[in-house]
């Protein structure tokens, strides 16, 4: 919707895998699995993270593990036939542990993967979980224009916000944290507006709004909704996963913008009505998300570093002088695309008792 608004939506290019989603399904399988001492293995029985995080191990952040089992896949070192996966043992914990403390984890793997933990290891690969990009706020989750300057009667909170305390990349159980702080906000600054009401709609705005939603229901292609969307994932499982360059995201780019074009003519939406129409819901999301994905896509070749859940093989170091700052995607009335930054705001505060700690780059 703020897209169609010609509002920006603000680094979209951070995207987070968690990095233990059950092979073929994605169920999440929770960090408490490691947490417990479950550990990851790839076809060679090694416990592969020793190299890449030494002193963290199968504990390290989610990104460093993701980017260390596509690593190992990439190199002929998974799982499996297609040798496409790794796995993540729990045997050796034992039966009085597991059914005390992760009896869920074991009942998943068999509903879902049909392997029994006490004896076998679970397939797992890294599964696309959070996005740590949005529609840009400040500290009340007042909505922002691409200038900065507050959207008249606009709060957002939660995913759909990026009011950026995750940074690039947001570690677990902060989401929760951010729903709760930012929804009390954004309760109390609804408070202020002390009971008004919005401008009446203009005509030409709600023209606009029922004739994109007409377009959708009255598709009369022969493609439906469920087969393009499959075709937006590939698309961006290949070209916005956890390794990218600026070859494939432009690949990835054409592809999507293809879809894009294609869509009113091919798009079949054959239920009508205006009840329970999933047929029409499928199709309303599949438009939302292939915008969504484009500001992905883009924002993600624009900002040439890498950084948190973002990486770039072309870019594979942070650059904190060109790069300490937030993108903004806008599409204008056209449909072009835009990109901008806007410089990350450090909030000065060395006055304080406990001041912030200075950005610095995380190690291992
Ligand atoms: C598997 C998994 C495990 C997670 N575990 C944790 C965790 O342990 N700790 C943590 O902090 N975070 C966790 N997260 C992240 C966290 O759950 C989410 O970030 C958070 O729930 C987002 O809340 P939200 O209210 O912004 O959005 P959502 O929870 O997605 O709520 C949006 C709601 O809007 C509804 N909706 C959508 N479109 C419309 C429409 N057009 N009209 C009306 N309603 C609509 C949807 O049905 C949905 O109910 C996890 C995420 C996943 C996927």
């Amino acid at each position: 919707m703020v897209l169609r608004a010609g509002l920006p939506l603000m680094d979209m290019e951070f995207i987070q895998f968690h990095p233990t989603g059950l092979y073929g399904t994605g169920v999440l399988i929770t960090e408490g699995a490691r947490g417990e001492g479950g550990v990851l293995t790839n076809s060679l029985g090694e416990r592969f993270m020793s190299r890449y995080a030494p002193a963290y191990q199968d504990l390290a952040s989610r990104d460093v593990i993701s980017r260390a089992i596509m690593q190992e896949i990439r190199e002929g070192r998974g799982a499996g036939g297609g040798k496409d996966h790794i796995w993540l043992k729990l045997d050796h914990l034992g039966a009085d542990l597991i059914n005390a403390k992760l009896p869920s984890i074991r009942d998943i793997a068999k509903t879902f993967a049909g392997v029994d933990v006490l004896t076998a290891a679970i397939p797992v690969i890294p599964s696309v979980h959070y996005t740590m990009g949005g529609i840009p706020t400040l500290t009340s989750s007042a909505a922002l224009h691409e200038n900065g300057s507050e959207v008249s009667g606009l709060l957002a909170i939660g995913e759909a916000a990026c009011n950026s305390v995750h940074g690039a990349n947001r570690l677990g159980c902060n989401s929760l944290l951010d729903l709760m702080v930012f929804g009390k906000a954004a309760g109390e600054r609804a408070a202020t507006a002390g009971g008004g009401s919005h401008p009446a709609l203009d005509p030409a705005t709600l023209d606009r709004a029922l004739s994109h939603f007409d377009g959708l229901r009255h598709a009369k292609g022969h493609v439906p909704a469920a087969q393009l969307r499959r075709q937006m994932q590939t698309i961006m499982h290949h070209h916005a996963g956890i390794f990218r360059e600026a070859l494939s995201l432009e690949n990835g780019m054409r592809a999507l913008e293809n879809i894009w074009q294609q869509r009113n003519a091919v798009l079949a939406v054959r239920d009508k009505t205006m009840l329970w129409n999933n047929d029409l819901i499928e199709a309303i999301e599949l438009d939302n998300l292939l915008r969504q994905a484009s500001a992905t896509l883009a924002s993600a070749l624009y900002r040439t570093e890498s950084r948190g859940a973002h990486w770039r093989m072309d870019y594979p170091t942070r650059d904190d002088t060109r790069w300490q700052a937030h993108t903004l995607f806008t599409l204008d009335n056209k449909g072009a695309m835009h990109l901008t930054t806007r410089p990350v705001r450090m909030i000065d505060d060395s006055a304080a008792m406990m001041p912030s700690l200075a950005p610095q780059q995380r190690q291992y």
